[in-house]
């Protein structure tokens, strides 16, 4: 701010202006959003907030007169019609907006209008279509830490979700959950936790956070505001989360918070749920990060995840549930066969898949729908295409007839078919309503008798009109006599200048123009009131029957819900059935073996994005006796991540009840999984340091156990050789003896085969190369037994490495083999060749130089490029003295 503008806080209110006391309530109310005051056609920013929002949203500042005469008020202003663009790009900032409305009509009123704060729209409150994601959720979340527990609560103030969670206080649940469910915003109590707070801003660095006032954070004020907002005697029928004082605590922050934004039109929000963590197979955010679960690692993008491999749903409601399943596979038996059963029904029932497909297909969001029409947001277009999209359920509830398994129909007694409201919306809302409210043509004709009349007398309006013309050309006997209306004159009779003397008597003169007289008479007057005020008693009253009708259908928000919630399940289920018919995948079988037993399986995700079709499927046996860890070497590009993925990912599959990519897959259920990947190979996060390797190792140790199953990409990678070996060597002991976790471990150590041969449940794998004329092939496929060699150098010679330097490779590792020192090279400076050889000093080309000096596991591959341009062009420069 330059000094020529005047600060909010150095107003005074004794000396301002009316409208400027009115925004300085409106703007008391609502701490720390950007106020958008409504005045006219536009909504006004000022002061600070208009300079930060300018800046944004790229408006012209404009000033007007402050308090003094010297400096001035800031302002930029925003149209009404444009305002939901300004605010979309404000709340993807993470900020926060509050709309002041006028709350009448100017017209009407004398001096000031009355102003009032009716939403604040925040990211984790959003409602607006464009605003959200159709596939994901929209959470709006709390979490606190006591010394009892830890808890969590996230509502989807979209679609109505409420659901809590409680954790041990010192547990990585409570993260784990916000990463799976990466809420749109987070709520957390000011002051208190200031750990907590670290923390979360540490792991989650671009999460919005909103402190919020330590007490709207108590438990028993949490149980006040739930008891009060689901209008409950006691919360009792809520199970855990009468247990949990922290979920109270969460619960209750996150409706208060809502009720603060959300002023008078709270959406309409389902009785929380109690999320028991032990249900799910508990995945680190490292997991779901390395995995691909529903995001690529490098760009963020569905596409080449998990996620955009299964989504085959029709509906965004599907694809959230999807989303929910992939993130919180089942570690229960049960509810797993249940689900597979229905997926096979749909597998094996073609027909049945199709038709349920094809009437899923382009069904408009209901739980969205839904959300605004509870929270008073839904316009006439909204309510008209839930009318439309429940209008399709008796085919659907046709469809579902002839389902078997339980799981489908137990979906299709939750099916409600709505009939009521379908055809209470099918009579009342008219055609293609406009998207504004106080318009009229909201509803259909015949639907209410008073707006019939109104309306008649409207239309009746135009014809007594041309009657009235007709009639008074008649008796004036002026034939060019018109009967028109203007804004400001209302209706009037015009006569041409040089007929106006013709007028008759009881005609009064209004308006002269250059070449014509308009006049009114009293019996047009009279009729002209008549006309108008039914227009506006009309459109008053077409809003509220809109309104009455649009509460009707929020009141049966609960069945809508459980009805929209059963489609999407189906629509999700009928997904994994058409992919699993798709790409060829099995069925797979569950036990609680604790063994994992796959044939010809695939990386659901490489394989897909392998147009060619050659993708190598391969076998996995892990957990049985003398394999309970499995010790994978081989060339870097060989193919271990993709296997070690697969596995973790074919696990992962069928325990969210879906078709796995193999021929055969038996899988001893898990209850968690943990992935590792080694520092150099986690290129993207930017953080490739040794020390974050470290301690994601370290949080692995610490809460994996029998039933884990552990995933180590190249761990220890990031740090000498020596020091590499050494901690993969006993991280892997202390699995193999203490924890005893089903483990695949990759290296490209080939020492670590050792290991293998050494410990008892270990087994050492190898992935097959050729070698064939100094040049390697890869086979990708998975063979029993540790590499021999790694290699190193015939894939620096697929990269293009220089003649000149793979030769004189070949030279030092032949004789780093023997034993020996080597011949007229050095090795100073090059940490790994001291494991080896003593040193011999001597001058090495500018070529050994480079490769010396090079620190292999700190380059980006981009780097990694540029160095090899770089060498290939010292060994094209001719060379003197050698
Ligand atoms: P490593 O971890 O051994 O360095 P990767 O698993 O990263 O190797 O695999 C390197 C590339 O090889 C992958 O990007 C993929 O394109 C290909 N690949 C891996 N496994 C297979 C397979 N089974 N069949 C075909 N191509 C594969
Ligand atoms: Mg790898």
């Amino acid at each position: 701010m330059t000094d020529k503008w005047i600060r909010l806080s150095e107003i005074s209110p004794h000396h301002t202006t009316p409208a400027m006391r009115q925004y300085l309530q409106a703007k008391m109310e609502c701490e720390g959003s950007l106020l958008f005051f409504r005045m006219g056609d536009f909504y006004e920013l000022f002061f600070e907030d208009a300079v930060e929002a300018a800046e944004i949203l790229n408006l012209a500042l404009t000033s007007r007169d402050g308090p003094d005469k010297e400096r001035r008020v800031p302002m930029a202003g925003v149209p009404v019609r444009a305002v939901d663009s300004y605010i979309a790009k404000l709340v993807r900032l993470g900020k926060s907006v509050s709309i002041c409305e006028q709350m009448e009509n100017p017209k009407d009123v004398k001096g000031i209008v009355k102003r009032q704060v009716v939403r604040t729209v925040t990211p984790g409150t959003v409602l607006e279509p464009e605003l959200l994601d159709d596939g994901r959720n929209n959470y709006l979340a709390a979490i606190a830490v006591g010394e009892k527990e830890g808890a969590a609560a996230f509502v989807d103030m979209t679609t109505g979700e409420f659901l809590t969670l409680t954790v041990a206080p010192q547990s990585e649940e409570l993260f784990d959950e916000l990463a799976r469910l990466t809420p749109a915003e987070l709520l957390m109590a000011e002051k208190n936790d200031a750990s907590l707070f670290m923390e979360t801003e540490k792991r989650f660095p671009e999460m919005a956070v909103t402190r919020r006032p330590a007490d709207e954070f108590d438990p028993e004020y949490g149980k006040e505001a739930l008891l009060h907002y689901f209008q409950l005697k006691t919360l009792e029928g809520l199970g855990g989360l009468a247990l949990s004082d922290q979920a109270l605590a969460c619960a209750g922050a996150v409706v208060s918070y809502l009720k603060e934004t959300q002023r008078d039109s709270i959406p309409q929000l389902d009785l929380p749920r109690h999320q028991r963590p032990s249900a799910y197979v508990a995945l680190d955010a490292n997991t779901q990060r390395n995995l691909e679960l529903t995001v690529t690692m490098h760009d963020k993008s569905k596409r080449g995840s998990l996620l955009g491999v299964l989504d085959k749903t029709l509906t965004g409601m599907g694809e959230r549930k999807l989303r929910h399943w992939i993130l919180h596979p089942l570690s229960e038996l049960e509810p797993l066969q249940e689900r597979l059963d229905a997926v096979t029904e749909f597998y094996d029932e073609i027909t049945l898949r199709l038709t349920l497909r094809d009437a899923l297909k382009g069904m408009p969001d209901i739980e969205r729908l839904l959300g605004r029409i509870t929270a008073s947001a839904g316009n006439a277009r909204d309510v008209l295409a839930l009318g439309t999209t429940l209008a399709q359920l008796p085919e659907i509830l046709r469809i579902a007839d002839s389902f078997q398994s339980p799981l489908l129909q137990q979906l299709q007694t939750t099916l409600d078919p709505l009939e009521d409201i379908t055809s209470l919306i099918e009579r009342s809302i008219a055609d293609d309503p406009p998207l504004v409210l106080n318009e009229g043509n909201l509803i259909r004709e015949g639907y209410h008798e008073e707006l019939d009349r109104l309306r008649d007398l409207v239309r009746g309006g135009v014809s007594w009109i041309a009657r009235l013309q007709q009639e008074e050309r008649e008796r004036t006997g002026i034939a060019k006599l018109k009967v028109g209306f203007n804004r400001v004159f209302g209706y009037y009779i015009e006569i041409s200048r040089t007929q106006s003397h013709l007028a008759p008597d009881d005609y009064e003169r209004k308006q002269t123009l250059a070449n014509a007289e308009r006049f009114i008479t009293p019996s047009l007057k009279k009729y002209e009131e008549e006309i108008l005020t039914a227009q506006e008693k009309m459109q008053i009253l077409e809003y509220d029957l809109f309104v009455a009708l649009r509460s009707q259908v929020a009141a049966a928000a609960k069945r809508i819900r459980k009805t929209a919630d059963a489609l999407a399940s189906l629509d999700l289920i009928a997904s994994l059935a058409e992919v699993a018919a798709t790409h060829n995948y099995c069925r797979p079988e569950l036990d609680k073996s604790g063994e994992i037993e796959i044939a010809d399986g695939r990386h659901p995700v490489v394989e897909d994005i392998n147009k060619q079709n050659d993708f190598v499927p391969n076998d996995t046996r892990l957990g049985e006796n003398g394999s309970r860890m499995l010790i994978m070497t081989g060339p870097n590009m060989a193919g271990k991540s993709t296997y070690l993925r697969q596995v973790a990912l074919i696990c992962l599959m069928a325990q969210m009840g879906s078709y796995v990519p193999a021929s055969k897959a038996r899988i001893g259920l898990v209850d968690r999984i943990f992935t590792r990947v080694g520092a150099s190979d986690n290129l993207v996060r930017g953080e490739s340091t040794f020390m974050v390797e470290m301690i994601e190792t370290a949080a692995i140790l610490n809460s994996a156990g029998r039933n884990s199953l552990l995933v180590l990409d190249e761990i220890g990678r990031g740090t000498s050789t020596y020091d590499g070996i050494s901690i993969a060597w006993s991280v892997a002991e202390y699995i193999h003896d203490a924890i005893q976790a089903r483990t695949l471990f990759a290296t490209h150590y080939h020492e670590l085969t050792e290991l293998g041969d050494k410990l008892e449940h270990a087994r050492n794998i190898s992935v097959s190369v050729r070698d064939w004329q100094d040049t390697i092939v890869f086979l990708y496929r998975v063979v029993d037994g540790g590499a021999d060699h790694s290699y190193g150098i015939q894939v620096a010679k697929l990269a293009g490495l220089p003649q000149q330097v793979l030769k004189r490779a070949h030279k030092i590792l032949e004789s780093l083999e023997a034993g020996g020192p080597t011949t007229g090279a050095t090795e100073s400076g090059a940490q790994q060749m001291y494991l080896f050889a003593p040193v011999e000093e001597s001058s090495p080309g500018p070529l050994e130089k480079e490769l010396e000096e090079l620190d292999v596991d700190a380059l980006s591959p981009r780097e990694a490029q540029a160095f090899l341009y770089h060498l290939k062009h010292l060994s094209n420069r001719p060379r003197k003295g050698k």
